[in-house]
């Protein structure tokens, strides 16, 4: 029997434990430095439908329908006008068993982890890796040494694990923008509150969209934001009331009642990796954020992650040890060129480029080969 080690009890390391559990020739044990997972109550996620097919394998399915929701599309409106431009049908991607999903993050977190029970062992923040070729040695804090057959590194966009193992150092850098999150209380009037709404401003976008049948909404903005070099580093400041109240003026948003209506505010950076990590032994893989963390504007981080979980499963199962990295590699670049430009055309703020941006999004919305090309790559794995 193979050992696995798994680094990291996020959405890529917990998805991957539920895969290798189903097969009994892999021991597996998941290793978490905090003491306790983080549910991260109440936020929403989006989930295409390329990783809810392979959610479905787990039994994602059976998840309750009060603890999920289907949007069938995406409204663009102008942040500025608060007129709609467009809509996305983003149902036409869908078949019976694969939606386009939204939910809270703890629900997803819940349902992942509730199969694996003692496998998950909190505590463990790793300190050391020996990679003796076939065998690989784990050093923790808190002096316990581990030994496994296969490391998976799923910690996460600041991987310790990652900078322990490679030569090259892993390079992340400040996105420039800053995320506000919370959860909205209240659905701004004549808004559609079935769908996902995504208002583009100056430097600015916020997106809010139902998370369950019965009325909980997750909000969450994007908005250009330069930081000093101290102020990136200093972790406090974004739990400082003074700076907080700094952004918020700051944000563009013409409905400033929503700000008003949020609960559980919070404001963070946002980091994105800027290079890839190719480890020499093939046993070592990494995935989710520790592989390559995205711009959040093509919500697709949780959905790759969930993808990379998948592959590798395959290619280590499949003992195909084959080219896992360069086939992810492909994939990574085209959701980050799509995110990145995602981003620029959301934060356009010149008058007549955002009016131009406004009549081709209405044209793009509606052309099949366009949709095929930007999102069915994507979503269609
Ligand atoms: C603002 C924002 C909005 C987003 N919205 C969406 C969305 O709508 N849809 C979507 O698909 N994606 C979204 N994403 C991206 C998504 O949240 C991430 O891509 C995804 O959570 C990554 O999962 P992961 O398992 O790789 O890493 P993480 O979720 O970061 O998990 C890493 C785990 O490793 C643990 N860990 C860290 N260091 C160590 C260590 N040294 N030893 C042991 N354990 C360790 C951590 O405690 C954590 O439990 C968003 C991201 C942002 C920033």
């Amino acid at each position: 029997m193979k050992k696995v080690a798994i680094i990291g009890a996020g959405i890529s390391g917990l998805f991957i434990a539920n895969l290798f559990k189903r097969n009994p020739n892999y021991q597996i044990i998941i290793y978490e430095k905090n003491n306790s997972i983080s549910l991260e109550e109440g936020y929403g996620i989006q989930l295409s439908v390329n990783s809810i097919k392979l959610l479905n394998e787990i039994g994602f399915k059976d998840l309750q329908n009060s603890e999920k929701f289907s949007p069938e599309k995406i409204n663009f409106y102008s942040n500025e006008s608060y007129n709609k431009i467009c809509e996305l049908d983003i149902s036409k991607f869908n078949t019976q068993d694969c939606m386009y999903t939204t939910l809270k993050r703890s629900s997803l977190i819940n349902f992942l982890k509730k199969d694996l029970g003692d496998l998950i062992r909190t505590n463990y923040k790793i300190s050391n890796i020996d990679d003796q070729g076939a065998q690989i040695k784990l050093s923790f804090e808190n002096k316990e040494i581990k030994e496994c057959d296969y490391l998976i590194i799923s910690d996460g966009i600041f991987s310790k694990s990652k900078s322990l193992i490679s030569n090259n150092k892993a390079k992340i850098k400040y996105n420039n923008t800053l995320a506000i999150r919370g959860i909205l209380t209240k659905f701004p009037e004549n808004i559609d509150n079935k769908n996902i709404n995504l208002f583009l401003g100056s430097d600015f976008h916020y997106v809010f969209y139902p998370v369950n049948p019965t009325g909980d909404f997750n909000f969450i903005a994007i908005i250009k934001y330069k930081l000093s070099t101290e102020e990136k580093k200093n972790y406090s400041l974004f739990k400082d009331k003074s700076f907080i109240k700094k952004v918020l003026e700051k944000t563009p948003i013409k409905n400033k009642d929503l700000l008003d209506d949020l609960k559980e505010l919070k404001i963070f950076p946002v980091f994105v990796s800027d290079n890839f990590c190719k480890i020499k032994n093939q046993n070592i893989q990494l995935i989710g954020d520790a592989f390559f963390a995205f711009p959040p504007s093509f919500a697709q981080g949780a959905s790759q992650s969930i993808e990379s979980a998948y592959e590798l499963f395959k290619s280590i199962e499949n003992k195909t040890n084959d080219n896992f990295f360069e086939r992810r590699l492909n994939k990574t670049k085209m959701v980050n060129n799509r995110s990145q430009l995602n981003q620029f055309v959301f934060h356009l703020s010149n008058p007549l480029t955002t009016f131009f941006r406004n009549f081709f999004l209405k044209r793009l919305m509606k052309n099949k080969k366009f949709l095929e090309t930007y999102l069915g790559k994507i979503y269609n794995n």
